[in-house]
Parts: C-alpha cells; structure tokens; sequence
C-alpha cells in the first residue's frame, strides 16, 4: 500500500519533473530533447544533438529591451510626428478629390516653381480638407512674380478685392530674390489668394515651394471657417499649423519626400533651436503666451508661431486627432479660444504649455 501510494505520488509529479529537477542548462550539460530551449541567466540554451548525446549548446544572449508594456496606448508608443504624419496620410488616402471653384491667374513671368505646382498643390490640399472646408465661391488666386502686380491686382479687383495698402507696399518694393504669399478674407468669395515670388530664389526647392502652396491653403480654410484672418485662434495656431499641414500634406500626397526631413528642413529655416536655445521654462512659458498674438514672437524675428506651433500643432494632432484639432478652431468661433481649447483638449491652455508643450519643444529642438 505504501509503495503504491509513492508510485502514484510519482507518477502525478512526473510531469512536473523536468521543470523541477532540471539543472540550469550549462554548455555540453545533458539535456532531454533535441530542440527544446531554456533560458538562464541571460542566455536562451538550445538542447542539440552531438554525436549519440543530447546536450545543451553555448546559448546565445537575449536581447535585454523590455516588452512594452500592454496599458501604453498604440499613439503613446511612437514619436508625435510618426502618429501625426500617419495620421494625416490616412486622412489623405481616404478623401475623395473635390471640384474646388479656383480663378487662377498665372502670369508667364511667375516662379517656375510655383506656376508648375500651384494648381495640382491647391486641388490636393482642397480634396484634403474637403471635409472641413470646400469653397462654395468661386476663390480668385493670382500668381506671379513681383514685376507682375499690376496684372495681379487686377485680377483679384475682379472680384472686388484690392490688397491692403501696407501690403501693396510691402509687393511694390519686393524683389526678384523675395516673395510674399498670402491669403486674405473677403466676404464676396470667402478668401483671396496671392503668391508673388522672384525669380531669384536660389534656396526654394520642390518640395518647399508645394509646402508653401498647402501652408497657404490652410489659411483658406481658416477664413473659410472663421471668416476672419487674424484674431480668433492664436497666432501660434495660425501659423503653426499652416507649417504642420503644409508638411504633412505634401509628404502624404509625394513619395520623394518624407515628413521628418521637411519638418526639419522648415524648423531649421524658422531658426527654431537658436530661439529657445538657453531660455528657462518660465522664459519658454512666457514666450509662448506671447506668441498667441505679439506678432514679433509669432512672426519674425523669433517666428516661434511657426516653429513651436508647428510642433504643438503636431503634438495635438498626434495625442487627439486631426478631426478634435480643427473642432478647436470651429468652436473658437462663437467662443474664447481658450475656453474652446480647455473643452476639446481636456487641458487649460496654460497647463498645456508647461506640461506637454515645453518639454516637447525642448526634447525635439535637442534632436535637431
Ligand atoms: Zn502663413
């Protein structure tokens, strides 16, 4: 009885017994079954034949990363820009082209670059924010080069338009080596285009020039849905944005450029790491206040509208979507900016800055 009693104790441990009993697999220890492998003290051994014998091998080493960590959101797991640019890619891939009523005028003296890429870049971008935005009017747009304003000018007082006084200063005194793209709101269409560039602008490539085109289509849909230019949503998110789109958009829509290099191309153009370079987070903080609507923080010198909102607006879009993004802008409409942001974010503006913002900025300028 008692040794039945021990067989049977034996036989229920048995398959327990390799587990248990097994020695820690050592080079040329015997092991049990060819194939099986065990892992000890860093190593994974595999049990391999060597002559009649079954013994452990040498072991290879395991790779030490950890396994991330099942809570960790699939957004939270890549870079912002990596979540951002795929997130606008998608988007792009799932919009259907839309018959936006554009009046070009493109004069023969014009920017090559620009005349050869200014429609089939403004027809992208349309059909990318087809959902957003889609002019109900038909939006004259006027590209040239400086010699050409009066042609212009004329063009968009077609449609009842004439440029600012300031600004037609700004065209009259531009040369063959600048450029001035703009978009203003006009009731009668919704918005007015120009883009006025030199000849001599040795530093635009392709894949600028179109950034540019899809930077100004983004203010098209900001008069299209705010019905003003400046004002409503910081400048940061004006212009920051434009920067972001702009980019994301056209690597999306070219398979010669990608987000990251354009990206940083505009970040270093904008001279983003020299303007926050040696400044604490209380300066940082402040600067970006400043740059909802001090257009000396936003615009030039610092331009940290364009370079840190672009960043934010990459962050944004990354953590919330591009669709909550532009919620923000269509309930900045009827309310403070502010307050519109705290109800789609879930964060007070001034929390978003110190928390997410500035640590973001700093750790992306220190990659660049
Ligand atoms: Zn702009």
């Amino acid at each position: 009885m008692k040794i039945r009693a021990l067989l049977i104790a034996l036989l229920l441990l048995a398959p327990l017994l390799p587990a248990y009993a097994a020695t820690p697999p050592k080079a040329g220890a015997i092991c049990s079954k060819a194939g099986i492998t065990k892992n000890y003290d860093g190593k994974k051994y595999t049990c391999i034949k060597s002559g009649k014998k079954l013994v452990w091998n040498k072991g290879v080493q395991i790779s030490a990363n950890p396994k991330p960590s099942a809570s960790v959101s699939p957004r939270e797991k890549t870079d912002p820009w990596v979540a951002a640019s795929q997130e606008i890619s998608e988007k792009l891939k799932a919009s259907i082209p839309i018959s936006a009523n554009f009046d070009f005028l493109i004069t023969s003296d014009a920017n090559q670059l620009f005349s050869d890429h200014a429609k089939e870049t403004l027809l992208k971008s349309a059909q990318f924010w087809g959902n957003t935005y889609s002019p109900s009017k038909t939006i004259p747009i006027a590209v040239g080069a400086p010699k050409s304003l009066e042609s212009i000018t004329k063009h968009l007082s077609n449609y009842s338009y004439s440029i600012p006084q300031w600004r037609l200063d700004e065209l009259k005194n531009l040369k063959e080596d600048g450029m001035q793209l703009d978009v203003d709101a006009h009731p009668a269409t919704d918005s007015v285009m120009y883009l006025v560039a030199g000849n001599q602008l040795s530093w635009l490539n392709v894949n600028m020039a179109k950034t540019m085109i899809t930077h100004e289509y983004v203010h098209t849909v900001q008069v299209g849905l705010l019905k003003t230019r400046n004002g409503l949503i910081p400048c940061w998110s004006n212009e920051g944005s434009a920067i972001f789109y702009g980019n994301s958009i056209v690597a999306a829509s070219n398979t010669n450029s990608d987000y990251l290099t354009l990206r940083n191309n505009w970040l270093a153009q904008l001279n983003f790491k020299n303007a926050i370079a040696g400044k604490s987070n209380n300066e940082l903080l402040d600067l970006l206040k400043r740059s909802e609507e001090d257009f000396k923080v936003c615009a030039a010198p610092l331009r940290l509208g364009y370079s840190a909102g672009s960043l934010m607006t990459e962050l944004l879009v990354a953590e919330h979507g591009h669709e909550k993004f532009v919620k923000w802008w269509v309930q900045s409409k009827n309310k403070n900016w502010k307050i519109a942001f705290k109800e789609v974010f879930g964060i007070e503006i001034n929390d978003f800055y110190s928390n997410i913002a500035i640590p973001f900025l700093l750790k992306s300028s220190s990659t660049l």
